[in-house]
């Protein structure tokens, strides 16, 4: 699946690819202090590179792009 965050394409920062896995994760309260903002118990959205495996992370749903 292809994804946009606004109107850019997201591409992989690693190998460019342009095809992602999505995911979720839980941002605990570890990772809300790590990131020194009150994040906790918001879902973060991964996409796992489907070429490289390079993760990721956005706080924001990406729009998914049907091929
Ligand atoms: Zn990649």
């Amino acid at each position: 699946m292809r994804y946009s965050m606004g109107n850019n394409p997201i591409t992989c920062p690693c190998c460019r690819h342009d095809s992602f896995q999505k995911d979720y994760r839980q941002l605990n309260s570890r990772g809300a202090t790590f990131f020194g903002i009150d994040w906790a118990n918001r879902n973060a959205i991964i996409l796992v590179c489907e070429q490289c495996s390079y993760i990721s992370w956005f706080l924001n749903e990406p729009d998914e792009h049907r091929r």
